[in-house]
């Protein structure tokens, strides 16, 4: 096996690449790899003795190859092959190859007991697999000769075929006396040479790619079936088990239990200061680091971000110097972590303006445990929240949880709609009733009913009369929703993450796939090949029925951390959904690509939010291209757009009407404020005219994919109108459609409830 030398300026640099490297090769079969580095271990510079030393421990007979950094280390080891034996010199290679690349090239490619020659090209060859993945032309790769045999294999790696696992592929072929290509059947890459770690990297096969793996040679039987085994135990990573569904909470409409109560100020009242705060600080912060450890091995990235807030090392500082200046550990804790959610609530960038509530909600944590107040968890009880928010409601625990019961109210708020697409018990608008901790609260969200000591037997008959109506619905939710007068409608999922579609009973496919929601935890924007991968997997979870993916819809109240927008007075009215891209097109045109490829494999419909004119249609229609079969609409949610929907459809195949935000634009009332939730009311005779409108005029099929559709009583009335496709939240699809089997259309008065006063009276009439 060939020795490998690493020459650089910087010894900490050295070793760091060493370390990178070897970790991509089994213990026992790394080459001999030896440093010459730094003048010592923190003075940068390179000494030509000190690479002449280093090229004899790594002398082996098969040659050694050198890599270096900058300027004078490739002078120092020029020099370094006068000083040593010629004999030896004539076996050295001094690489032009990039440090990094080329050394992980090199030692994967030694450890198959390459020659010289070949871990030299590969390791100048190892900056390809990065070129190629951002556009940069590549030095032309070998020529891949026509396999003899092929077989099949699919990457099961969470992170697709990347630098280790395909270190261990590379490892793995180059031992057999064999030409191994390998073909990714889902991007169309390919062939290249699976013996090089860079012609692999440029395959970039993501989890769930098939890979076509050919050989030639006397050893290509053997080849391949030892390529099999690898791929079956994930090229040799740690599966990872994926957690099964979660069964998410019992979608019923009522609940009882005790009240916990959340969202109240930690109160310092009591605190009395000792002579350690320091130390106080210290064990409530490790504490505090221990919870969120577990919450985010349990529930992900809002957790991971507020372990970042916790060990800010600027702000831990002011906190430790303002107890060195006197104050009590939590007046101090509760002081700088009240300035810093201060600072970000004044940011120009919304999504960083609501990390103030990630900041407010760590401050507390701390508190709480300086103070010792033990934090309720609302497991078997009622939640009693002001207000709901997204991370609240995807956070709870949604199988143990009895409901939530919310002061505010509006159901189109996004913590909303995750609770409920949670099947988690919810009910809105209870106001300021005056709830006592752990008393005994019930609450019927069907008669919009909140009790404090309600009459607990019959609040249990009725639980169990809704679970044996919900039983039933979802015995029968794979059957057509049909109504007593002979129409079908389609009832369809709308899905914010995979998990929805898993979940969902009964779904005639999706009717709205909130993209926006489905990568709404990435700090970068997705590559078209990861969109692909998340639209597949909505697809197949939905048994290849038709999906609805609408494109990124951001703004207002949805910021997306890879697109920060500018900060506006009025975000509701200003550059949401289809509107942002006319400036920036580029976010999109990956967007499309991505939804055109899915739609090569499954039945897949786009559509655009947020559209006010006609123009606007044209220029996304434009953006769009051939549309091969796909169906393509837009949402009708403003109601400029609702009143003149024959000439924006008249290209279109369908309309989805997005009744949350027809709602808060009809009634002037922002679906976020509290205040005027109350106006905000998807059955206001205002907002079903418009409905009926869109129907009358629109020329083609019409949905509704806004949350008045998860409503089993305004489903049968958006039947009623003439809507043919209702896209509802998982839990409530098999109610929608019971509901719509039982229901005759033709006996509802559409005409007194569009003449209605108010969204009460059409309450009543339903
Ligand atoms: C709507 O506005 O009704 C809708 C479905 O879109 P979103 O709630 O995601 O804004
Ligand atoms: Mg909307």
């Amino acid at each position: 096996m060939i020795g490998i030398v690493v020459v650089s300026h910087s010894r900490a640099l050295a070793e760091a690449a060493v370390g990178l490297a070897t970790e991509m090769v089994a213990e026992d079969k790394r080459p001999v790899i030896a440093i010459a580095a730094g003048l010592d271990t923190t003075t940068f510079g390179t000494d030509a003795m000190a690479v002449s030393e280093a090229l004899g421990t790594a002398d082996s007979p098969d040659g050694v190859l050198v890599l270096l950094d900058l300027g004078s280390a490739v002078l120092s080891a020029e020099m370094a092959l006068e000083f040593v034996d010629p004999e030896m010199a004539a076996r050295v290679r001094l690489t032009s190859a990039p440090l990094v690349e080329g050394l992980v090239a090199a030692v994967v490619t030694a450890s198959t007991d390459a020659s010289l020659d070949a871990v030299a090209a590969e390791a100048e060859r190892g900056l390809v697999g990065k070129q190629d993945h951002l556009g940069v032309a590549t030095a032309d790769a070998a020529p891949v000769v026509e396999a003899d045999r092929t077989v099949e294999v699919v990457v099961g790696n969470e992170h697709g075929l990347h630098a280790r696992p395909a270190a261990r592929l590379v490892g793995l072929v180059n031992g057999f006396d064999a030409v191994v290509t390998l073909t990714d059947l889902d991007n169309g890459k390919g062939p290249v040479d699976a013996g090089s770690l860079s012609m692999v990297a440029t395959l970039n096969a993501q989890q769930g790619h098939r890979l076509r793996v050919g050989a030639s040679g006397v050893a290509a039987d053997a080849v391949l079936a030892a390529v099999e085994d690898l791929a079956a135990q994930n090229f040799g990573d740690a599966v990872v088990e994926k957690a099964a569904p979660s069964p998410g909470g019992s979608g019923l409409d009522v609940a009882i239990g005790p009240a916990v109560l959340a969202g109240a100020q930690v109160s310092l009242g009591d605190y009395v200061a000792g002579d350690n705060e320091l130390g106080r600080l210290d064990e409530a912060l490790a504490t505090a680091g221990e919870q969120l450890d577990e919450l985010r091995d349990n529930h992900g990235d809002i957790f991971a971000a507020h372990l970042a807030l916790l060990g800010d090392r600027k702000v831990l500082d002011d906190v430790r110097a303002s107890i060195a200046a006197g104050a009590s550990a939590p007046a101090a804790w509760k002081q700088v972590y009240g300035e810093l959610a201060t600072a970000f609530e004044g940011l120009d960038d919304e999504y960083q303006r609501e990390r103030a509530q990630d900041v407010r909600a760590v401050r507390d944590r701390v508190l709480r445990l300086l103070v010792g107040v033990t934090e309720v968890a609302p497991t078997d009880g009622i939640l009693v929240v002001p207000e709901l928010d997204a991370a609240t409601a995807a956070t709870l625990d949604a199988t143990r949880i009895a409901g939530i019961a919310v002061r505010a109210a509006g159901t189109t708020g996004h913590g909303v709609i995750v609770a409920r697409s949670r099947g988690i018990p919810l009910i809105t608008g209870i106001g300021d009733v005056d709830v006592p901790p752990g008393a005994v609260v019930s609450f019927d969200a069907r008669t919009g009913s909140f009790e404090v000591a309600p009459d607990e037997e019959r609040v249990r008959a009725t639980i169990t009369e809704r679970e044996g109506e919900r039983a039933q619905a979802i015995a029968d939710a794979d059957l057509p929703a049909t109504t007593r007068d002979g129409r079908t409608i389609d009832v369809l999922v709308n899905v914010g993450v995979v998990q929805d579609a898993v979940d969902a009973r009964g779904a005639d496919g999706s009717g709205l796939v909130r993209t926006e929601v489905l990568f709404g935890d990435r700090r970068t924007a997705p590559t078209v090949d990861e969109q692909v991968d998340a639209f597949r997997a909505i697809a197949q979870a939905l048994g290849g029925k038709p999906i609805t993916i609408r494109t990124w819809d951001i703004g207002g109240d949805k910021p997306l951390p890879f697109l920060p927008q500018d900060r506006e007075a009025n975000p509701f009215l200003g550059e949401r959904g289809l509107r942002v891209f006319r400036r920036r097109p580029e976010l999109l045109r990956d967007q499309l690509e991505a939804i055109r490829r899915t739609a090569a494999e499954t039945p897949v419909h786009v559509m655009f939010p947020m559209v006010t004119t006609a123009d606007e249609v044209a220029w996304a229609l434009q953006e769009l291209g051939p549309r091969d079969g796909l169906e393509v609409g837009i949402m009708v949610e403003v109601p400029a757009a609702a009143l003149r929907v024959g000439s924006l459809a008249t290209e279109l195949d369908f309309v989805s009407i997005g009744t949350n935000d027809l709602t808060q634009y009809t009634t002037a009332a922002d679906r976020t404020n509290a205040a005027v939730a109350p106006l905000a009311d998807g059955l206001d005779p205002a907002v079903l005219q418009l409905i009926d409108h869109v129907v009358r005029n629109a020329g083609v099929r019409v949905a509704v994919c806004g949350d008045l559709a998860s409503d089993p009583h305004a489903a049968v009335l958006l039947a009623a109108l003439g809507v043919s496709e209702l896209s509802a939240v998982g839990p409530q699809v098999p109610l929608v459609k019971a509901q719509l089997r039982q229901a005759d259309l033709g006996r509802v008065d559409t005409a007194a409830v569009l003449a209605a006063r108010d969204a009460d009276q059409v309450r009543g009439l339903l």
